[in-house]
Parts: C-alpha cells; sequence; structure tokens
C-alpha cells in the first residue's frame, strides 16, 4: 500500500488518513500503525471488488442516507463498520468473502444480540 504524506489530504483536520484509489494519504503528523493500515487495506479490497468509482458513489449516498439516522452517520457506513470491526484481526483480508462489507448494512440488534448470547450461555 502506497502511503503519501499531506498537509491537505483528507481535507477535515478531524480525519487522520483516507484512501483514494489504493493510495494512503495520511497527515504529516500522524503516527501510522498496522491497525491504520490493516484498515485502509480493507477498504481497498471493499474498492477493488466493487470498482472504484461504485464505491464512492455507494459510500456517498449510504453517508447522506446515515446522516438522518440515529448514530454517527460516518461510524455507520457499512464499509467502515466492517473496517473498524476487522482492523485488529490482521489474518482478515486472507479469509475475508467478497462483499463481506453487505452485512453491515443492516443494523444489528444489540438487545436482540445480547439475548441471542444469554439464551446460549442458559443452555450451557
Ligand atoms: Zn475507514
Amino acid at each position: 500500500m502506497k502511503i503519501v504524506r499531506s498537509r491537505y489530504l483528507p481535507p477535515l483536520r478531524r480525519h487522520v488518513a483516507i484512501n483514494l484509489f489504493g493510495v494512503f494519504f495520511v497527515h504529516p503528523n500522524v503516527h501510522v500503525n498496522e491497525r491504520l493500515i490493516n484498515h485502509e487495506r480493507i477498504h481497498t479490497a471493499q474498492m477493488r471488488e466493487l470498482g472504484y468509482l461504485p464505491f464512492y458513489l455507494i459510500y456517498l449516498i449510504e453517508w447522506f442516507i446515515r446522516l438522518v439516522m440515529k448514530g454517527n452517520a460516518y461510524l455507520s457506513i457499512s464499509f467502515e463498520r466492517e473496517a473498524y470491526r476487522h482492523e485488529n484481526d490482521f489474518d482478515y483480508l486472507s479469509r475475508r468473502k467478497h462483499y463481506a462489507w453487505v452485512k453491515y448494512l443492516k443494523k444489528k440488534n444489540k438487545k436482540k444480540r445480547e439475548r441471542h448470547k444469554k439464551s446460549k450461555n442458559n443452555n450451557g
């Protein structure tokens, strides 16, 4: 993954890095660690399977939709949810299935998941 240090990309200060067409732009003072690189590699995999332009189009559309929904719009985008969920799993990309981000389109019901976990534990 090509890493470019830039004062201008990403344009917003609150974001430390941006992946544009597989090139990773990061502000000069940001520490680039393996977790961050893995996060961006997951985005590159998403881009490659969709085609770059459809990726950015879907990303923007989903972000606009999530703006009117409950919670943080950026963190709720399916591409981000997959990347954040697996950024500490350094083998993830070797076993990742194509279009794995699709399952993150649907918001998981936290209460339902906890209930399921409890009933599983109760059953042994
Ligand atoms: Zn991301």
